[in-house]
């Protein structure tokens, strides 16, 4: 699975970051997490970036391109990642393209986490408020004055990326206001509707309609489709008769495709409708 999380500062990229990591066991590659050890392990990069950093500006795109190239190809990214703080730019976005059409990736999603701005400033507010009545002491970005400034900078230079994705049907909405667990649930439920994921059941009952989907697909259990093709060639490792089983296997899943591919459209409008209605109830 290759996703690209999306949404303000403040909106729970990184905590629903966490939770797909361990779910899926995929490597979350966030670019400001890269930089930030750059700069503490005073590299070239590091050492580039250092001011920019500081200043809360952005670091030249040929810096932060090179970093995801890189980390693209490190063999704990081959089970998929989930792209978070990059791209934060068109050029970004235009660059990541050529890049996994080089590698040959195919990106599933892009995920926007929607909020509403002033309930992001009230939480920020109040959290503050909480603190300094503790006596505890406040980060100096953790306060309401930086996020206005980042959520400006997300407005003019990030959200274009809508946009962006959408025109590419890769975009999916989810309402960011709404509960940690709600929101991943929501998340896992539009990444199963695309097909970006199976079902996570251990229940023989649900696992029964696939095989039928294998018996009355039997042709396509026979005959491997494309991608089952490729694992065989891809798999020489793997003894003849298990690459027979696998192929099978994954051709009776390829059935399904179509399905899911109808359940994806649906999703993706679904998806799209959800979060308006429920900033309504919110505003
Ligand atoms: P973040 O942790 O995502 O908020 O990023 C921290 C800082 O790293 C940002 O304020 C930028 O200076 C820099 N940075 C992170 N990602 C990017 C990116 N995709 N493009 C340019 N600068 C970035």
């Amino acid at each position: 699975m290759r996703i690209i999380l999306l949404g303000p500062p403040g909106s729970g990229k990184g905590t629903q970051a966490q939770r797909l990591i361990h779910r899926y066991g995929i490597v979350q590659l966030s670019t400001g997490e890269m930089l930030r050890a750059a700069v503490a392990a005073q590299t070239p990069v590091g050492l580039k970036a250092k001011d920019i950093m500081a200043g809360g500006g952005l670091v030249p795109d040929e810096i932060v391109i090179g970093i995801i190239s890189d980390r693209l190809d490190q063999p704990d990214a081959a089970r998929g990642f989930i792209l978070d703080g990059f791209p934060r730019t068109v050029p970004q976005a235009e660059a990541l393209d050529e890049l996994l059409r080089k590698k040959r990736l195919k990106l599933d999603a892009v995920i926007e986490l929607r909020v509403n701005e002033s309930a992001l400033l009230q939480r920020v507010e109040s959290r503050v408020a909480e603190m300094r009545s503790r006596g505890e002491e406040v980060r100096v970005d953790d306060t309401a004055e930086v996020l206005v400034r980042r959520l400006a900078s997300y407005r003019a230079m990030t959200e274009p990326l809508i946009h962006y994705y959408s025109e590419r049907r890769k975009l999916l909405t989810v309402d960011g206001m709404m509960t940690i667990e709600h929101v991943t649930h929501e998340i896992d439920r539009i990444l199963q509707a695309i097909g970006a994921v199976e079902p996570k059941t251990d229940s023989k009952a649900a696992k029964k309609p696939a095989a039928k989907v294998a018996s009355r697909k039997s042709k396509s259990a026979k005959k491997p489709s494309n991608g089952a093709r490729k694992a065989v060639r891809g798999g020489s490792r793997a003894p003849k008769k298990a690459i027979g089983k696998k192929a099978a296997k994954k051709g009776a899943a390829r059935a399904a495709a179509p399905a899911r591919k109808r359940a994806a459209a649906g999703a993706r409008k679904a998806a799209k409708k959800a979060p308006k209605k429920a900033g309504k109830r919110r505003a």
